[in-house]
Order: C-alpha cells, then sequence, then structure tokens
C-alpha cells in the first residue's frame, strides 16, 4: 500500500498540511454540524456509510446539510459466486444504500458510485488508481466538498485502506476544512503515526437510533440470506452491530491526511 500512495504523488503536490487555521481551535468534544459545510463520506462498501455515519448522515437530512457518498466498490464480492450472482449482487446493495438513505432522510441521495472491485482495491494499477483520484477530485470541485469523513486508514479491511489512503491523497491538494475518519474493523495494532496525528470527536446520536438501525436494516444481504443459492458469504457481526448502535459515534479530525500516504 505504501507503494500505491507513493505512485500517486507527483512532485508539485503541495506538501503542506491540508487543514485551515479554524482547525486548531476545534477543542475535542461534539463535531461541529454546523462548520462542515457540505460533506462527502467515503464508502468503500454499500454499509460502511450507514455503520459508520448513520446517525451524521440523519442528523446533516435534519439540518438540510449537503451529503454525498462516494461509493468506492459496489460491494459484489461479499457473497461468493458466478459473474451473473455478482453483477446481480452489486445491484442489491446498490439499492439496499438508496433505501438506507432515504430511511435517513435522503429522499434523492447523491451517491456517485466509482464500480471499484469490491475486494481488490490493493491490487488495482498505478493507473487505475490516478483515474480514482481524477474522478475524485472532479466530484469535490463541483460540490464545492469542504468536510470528507473517510474510513480510518488502520482500519483492518484493505478496500478501507486504500480508500482512506486515496482521499488522503486527494486532499493534499485541496483546501479542506475539516478531514474525519470512522472507523468500521478495529485495527490489529495502532500505528504511533496515527493516533499522534488524530483527535478524537463524537457526535450523540441518542435520538437518532432507532432510524439508524432501521437504515441498517435496509442492508438484508449482509443480515441475512437474500437468495438460496448463496448463503455463504458475509454477514454483520452482532459486535459490530452493538458498537454502531451505541449513543455516541465516533470520529478522529485527522491533523495531517499527508502523513497517510507518505
Ligand atoms: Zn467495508
Amino acid at each position: 500500500m505504501e507503494q500505491v500512495a507513493s505512485a500517486l504523488r507527483s512532485p508539485e503536490r503541495l506538501q503542506s498540511p491540508v487543514l485551515k487555521p479554524a482547525c486548531a481551535r476545534l477543542c475535542e468534544g461534539d463535531i461541529p454540524i454546523a462548520e462542515l459545510g457540505p460533506i462527502l463520506i467515503a464508502s468503500p462498501h454499500p454499509d460502511d456509510e450507514t455503520l459508520g455515519c448513520g446517525g451524521l448522515i440523519s442528523r446533516c437530512a435534519e439540518l438540510g446539510c449537503s451529503v454525498t457518498i462516494l461509493a468506492m466498490t459496489k460491494g459484489e464480492a461479499s457473497h461468493p459466486g458466478d459473474r451473473h450472482w455478482q453483477t446481480r449482487l452489486a445491484q442489491i446493495r446498490g439499492a439496499e444504500q438508496r433505501r438506507a438513505l432515504n430511511v435517513m432522510g435522503f429522499s434523492d441521495p447523491d451517491i456517485i458510485e466509482l464500480g471499484l472491485p469490491d475486494g481488490g482495491l490493493e491490487s488495482l494499477s498505478t493507473e487505475t488508481l490516478q483515474r480514482a483520484c481524477v474522478k475524485i477530485r472532479e466530484i469535490i470541485h463541483s460540490r464545492r466538498i469542504q468536510t470528507l469523513f473517510v474510513p480510518a486508514v488502520d482500519d483492518c479491511h484493505a478496500d478501507h485502506q486504500i480508500t482512506a489512503k486515496l482521499l488522503a491523497d486527494v486532499a493534499r491538494d485541496y483546501p479542506f476544512r475539516y478531514f474525519f475518519s470512522y472507523q468500521i474493523w478495529l485495527p490489529t495494532s495502532r500505528r504511533l503515526s496515527v493516533t499522534t496525528n488524530e483527535r478524537e470527536y463524537g457526535h450523540d446520536i441518542s435520538s437518532l437510533i432507532a432510524l439508524k438501525r432501521s437504515a441498517i436494516f435496509q442492508h438484508q444481504s449482509q443480515l441475512n440470506v437474500v437468495d438460496p443459492n448463496h448463503t455463504e458469504g458475509f454477514r454483520m457481526p452482532p459486535t459490530l452491530l452493538d458498537a454502531k448502535l451505541g449513543n455516541t459515534e465516533s470520529f478522529a479530525l485527522v491533523s495531517d491526511p499527508a502523513a497517510w500516504s507518505s
């Protein structure tokens, strides 16, 4: 992955930290929702945005804030099968993601699908990654995105790690206001460079838990068998659901995203 990140860098990229001075005034505590501006949530698989940021998304809908979902993959590899099945599963999961966002308050959610291979971000060519970066830059420029939410760079799922590094690379030359990470799968170990680069924030979602639970329930393919011929595959563990349905959603404000891609 270090190789991937290096390949994405070009000499003319800005090397200075991306965050504006305003970030330095933030104290640890609740996320400053009113200051976020248009946000983009990078979601490696259809359900990560719901699990990691479902309460935040619902709050944004409540307040009329703009939310764009960057769907890195279509999640077609969660249950093994032939190409026909994978195409169908991708459609099922895309529809689930859309319904979940409907539940969270966005009747016509802004979802951008990159269509990268589920389970294969680590193996993508440099050229493909560069094309993805170009497209992500176009998306954030056209929507005037000011705040990013991306998976934690030390999440133990490789697709999540690569997504984090790609977005950190994009952040190098874009004046984001805030760059937050959310954790889905716990790291096997935490690197010092990650922990010293982050400050913890939370958002009280106690009044939104029922909504978030209902949104997660839309991802039926990840909770139950949706096709009797494809019963093998991923199923959300109860421990994950318990962790994501607590009273607070946790995020980390990343002070220097560039450190992630170096
Ligand atoms: Zn995922």
